[in-house]
């Protein structure tokens, strides 16, 4: 069995907006309270136990007396939340982890809430309508089917106001056919991938098309920014009757700041809808792929803007890999990068002309010949084949 989990636009209407506000509401209520018992309780007593989210879920009753208004939230949303506060408190407890103290929930922040799957309170009705707890029949649009078993649902408003719903389902390891193929992956600057049968896919820049036009906006954006500011300071020094004090009394700004959120938006869903569409192929066409592992460390170091999108590429592509072979029952297999582009991967030896190179002439080599066997190679579909005959060894 595996956990999937879809994720989809919905157009609520004007009611089921409302009721999605009230909701994100109760839960953030929740959380708050929540933290500040426990905050509270260990300062009146140091011994005092923590609660744990069952703990937590009793005294949600008490709650709900106390705030009558927390019944217009869907149940079991909050205890979802009791639930996240719970495990944030964990994470923090364990020390080798190293988390922050659990924060307060700000309206400023993503706003979302979960519900669980109960008694079929959420249905797939058909290709476009989902009927939710709450807030009824609701219009969804995504590019893939919702299937499986529901686990739970997680409702979201974006910085632009759109909403999404994302379903964990829970199905049946869905194979794809077995084809006897292998394939090594090279990840690389300007091609992302080379593969072993020397095919390359370009690192498409799918933000220089939008630079031009983000850089606009972003610059009207500082300057409504700027504008507003020096009218609230005005206001507060003048003294007028109704002094405009935060951000959001300045359609002008807000309006800007939702296109700024939409135009990175865009790359950003651009770019994943790529990796997307290279991974299902690779894995659907190959039985096992093989990539090289990923220095992370020096990864965080590059300041240029090619490496580190790059590097975010990379990373994403090898954890869409793993996901999909385990969904679709292929496998992955992560080898040492060590020394890939130097060995000639037609007769094993290392080329030890490449170590009097210097770190940029070793950049600029492209392609070269073998001082043993005189193999002509591209050196990037040399490293990827290298890589694959690195994987298949640990088969074997
Ligand atoms: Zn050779």
């Amino acid at each position: 069995m595996v956990l999937k989990a879809i994720k989809a636009r919905i157009y609520p209407n004007q009611t089921q907006k409302e009721q999605l506000l009230v909701n994100f509401g109760c839960v953030r209520f929740v959380w708050n309270q929540m933290l500040n018992m426990q905050i509270e309780r260990h300062k009146n007593n140091k011994d005092a136990k923590y609660q744990n989210h069952f703990a937590m879920n009793n005294m949600l009753k008490a709650m709900k007396l106390e705030y009558p208004w927390l019944k217009q939230a869907e149940s079991t949303s909050l205890q979802v939340a009791n639930r996240d506060l719970d495990d944030a408190f964990k994470r923090f407890f364990n020390k080798k982890l190293k988390n922050g103290f659990p924060r307060f929930k700000r309206k400023k922040c993503a706003q979302s809430y979960t519900s669980k799957a109960v008694k079929n309170n959420i249905q797939v009705l058909d290709n476009h309508h989902i009927k939710l707890p709450k807030l009824g029949v609701v219009k969804y649009r995504t590019g893939r089917k919702i299937t499986g078993k529901i686990k739970a649902v997680t409702l979201r408003i974006n910085s632009q106001g759109q909403y999404y719903l994302s379903v964990l389902t829970e199905s049946e390891n869905q194979t794809f056919k077995k084809t006897g193929k292998v394939i090594g992956l090279d990840l690389g600057l300007s091609d992302l991938i080379i593969t072993s049968d020397g095919i390359k896919h370009d690192t498409i820049r799918f933000d220089k098309d939008m630079q031009a036009k983000l850089r606009l906006h972003e610059r009207k954006l500082a300057r409504r920014l700027h504008k507003a500011k020096v009218e609230i300071a005005f206001d507060k020094h003048e003294k007028v009757l109704f002094p405009r004090t935060k951000l959001t009394q300045f359609p002008r700004y807000q309006a800007e700041r939702k296109t700024v959120a939409k135009l990175k938006n865009k790359v950003a869903n651009q770019r994943l809808d790529y990796l997307h569409k290279i991974t299902t192929k690779l894995v659907k066409d190959y039985d096992v792929i093989v990539v090289e592992k990923l220095n992370t460390n020096g990864m965080l170091k590059n300041h240029h803007l090619s490496r580190s999108i790059a590097n975010a590429a990379w990373s994403k592509l090898v954890s869409l890999l793993d996901y999909k072979c385990k969904w679709y029952g292929k496998q992955l297999i992560i080898v040492d990068p060590k020394n890939t582009s130097r060995i000639c991967s037609n007769c094993g030896k290392k080329n030890h002309d490449f170590d009097k190179l210097t770190q940029q002439e070793w950049l600029n080599t492209r392609e070269w010949n073998c001082p043993n066997c005189q193999t002509h190679h591209d050196r990037d579909v040399n490293a990827a084949k290298n890589i694959l005959a690195r994987g298949l060894k640990t088969l074997a």
